[in-house]
């Protein structure tokens, strides 16, 4: 495709002229989708993209356009499906708006039940930016600036320990530092499950029902819990829309997306994907050092980067752990009043887990090529036959897994130019691991033999 080339030579450019978080938050997944006598439309696959593109980066946009030969007119952005990212031979489905008739009109009464606490801990200030979670912070801030006006609900999304928690709790203690009289309720779904069925039995369902109506900010951490129960879905689906109507911001968290979330009712998935949704991802190498670093630095350690390297590379998918790790090592240094090292942080995590180790780039593209027993050089190669192609798709997929590494880089490793080939071979395996068993077992394999 013509045309898909030329953007990937925009976006080239426009990666080295904006900075890198704002190239990955902004750009990495637009897409040109037409391009005719002087009418060009960028698909961009989220809202608050769409507007900051709009705002801050139109008139580089539209620079870089006709830097390269495109005649321009006049540039629109538009919405696209985040399908599309998966499928990249598929043509863009627009997104279609599956909106119902909400049909709740229980009277408010303010009756005041002990509330859920936020965490004073969670703020945006200890919050460290950085590749993975970027966007989930711009909007979060973007939403306690303004709440209930824009992007409601609010939706976050993925995997165990990545800072959902600490995200949206630290939008609530913003709202509430700005305005100290605002109802501000966090709830883990869990709670929520609970507290309803007891309401049930001690038949105050009513009383239950008030109290979640009448906040001012709703915040409703793991959602995914709601699968499978259907009358506390009942419940929800009234609440959120009671609140919804009066505009009063729902933000909220999740394992994933709306749409797979098993055994929820569709008329929550489309209310819960008809505000804004966020994909948060792991932090990448750089950001796990920051956060590091800034954790060291709020217990006054001062740590040398081996260190700090070494953290950041051993644990790389939860932040939690990472935590985790970095605690455990300066309470065990703290204890025997010496200075934390590499050996002292390594044994401790090997007794954690038997994980031992800095994995280099180069091990797994070797150790993915003798799994599938064909040679390196054809692996980083040019050829594109399918026996050769599906290995270097695990061979990325594991460098994002487990190193983290960043698109370009990963594609860069491999021998491809492209950073977007790196990107749509990590969605498809992550896809198809889910449903293909060999797939799964071929990747624990080579993962296990990494880690022997
Ligand atoms: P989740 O809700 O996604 O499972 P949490 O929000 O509970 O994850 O985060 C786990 C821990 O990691 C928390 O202590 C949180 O403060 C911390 N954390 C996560 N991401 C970051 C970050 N980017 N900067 C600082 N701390 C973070
Ligand atoms: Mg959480």
């Amino acid at each position: 495709m013509v045309q898909d080339d030329v953007w990937q030579a925009i976006l080239g450019e426009l990666e080295i002229s904006v900075t890198r978080p704002a190239y990955v938050t902004y750009f990495k997944n637009t897409a040109l989708i037409k391009a005719e006598n002087g009418q060009v439309i960028i698909g961009v696959n989220n809202p608050f993209v769409k507007e900051t593109i709009e705002k801050k980066f139109n008139n580089l946009v539209l620079a870089t356009l006709k830097k390269h030969g495109i005649e321009v007119s006049e540039v629109v952005y538009k919405m696209i499906s985040a399908r599309t990212q998966l499928l990249p031979e598929q043509e863009f489905i627009e997104e279609e708006n599956a909106e119902e008739d909400p049909k709740s009109d229980e009277s408010i009464a303010n009756q005041n039940q002990q509330s859920p606490t936020l965490n004073e801990r969670y703020t945006f200030d200890n919050f460290v930016v950085g590749d993975g979670n970027e966007l989930a912070f711009a909007a979060c801030q973007a939403v306690a600036s303004q709440p209930g006006i824009k992007y409601n609900p609010l939706y976050l999304y993925g995997g165990v320990g990545i800072g959902k928690t600490h995200l949206i709790q630290a939008v609530g203690n913003d709202i509430q530092k700005r305005n100290p009289s605002a109802k501000i309720l966090y709830i883990a779904t869990e709670q929520f499950v609970r507290e309803f069925v007891m309401a049930l039995r001690a038949r105050t369902t009513a009383t239950f029902a008030n109290h979640y109506r009448s906040a001012d900010v709703l915040i409703v951490d793991d959602v995914q819990f709601l699968a499978g129960k259907d009358k506390i879905q009942e419940e929800f689906f009234h609440t959120f829309n009671t609140l919804h109507q009066a505009n009063k911001q729902i933000i909220i968290s999740s394992d994933k997306p709306p749409k797979d979330i098993a055994m929820l009712e569709n008329r929550l998935k489309s209310r819960f994907a008809g505000g804004m949704s966020i994909d948060m991802q792991a932090p990448d190498y750089e950001t796990r050092c920051a956060i590091i670093q800034t954790k060291a630095e709020a217990n006054q350690v001062e740590l040398e980067s081996e260190v700090v390297e070494y953290l950041a590379s051993s644990v790389t998918s939860n932040v939690r752990e990472l935590e985790g790790a970095l605690n455990q090592l300066l309470a065990w240094c703290d204890v025997r009043g010496i200075e934390p090292s590499v050996a002292i942080a390594s044994s401790l995590l090997q007794v954690n887990k038997g994980r031992p180790k800095h994995l280099s780039a180069k091990q797994i593209i070797e150790r993915t090529a003798r799994h599938y027993q064909i040679p390196i050089d054809d692996l980083v190669g040019p050829k594109r036959d399918k026996d050769i192609v599906v290995p270097r798709q695990v061979a990325m997929y594991i460098l994002h897994e487990e190193l983290r590494l960043s698109y370009p880089k990963i594609a860069h490793e491999l021998g491809r130019k492209d950073h977007t080939t790196a990107m749509h071979s990590v969605k498809k395996i992550t896809q198809e691991s889910q449903i293909d068993v060999s797939l799964r077992a071929a990747i624990t394999e080579i993962k296990e033999q990494l880690y022997a």
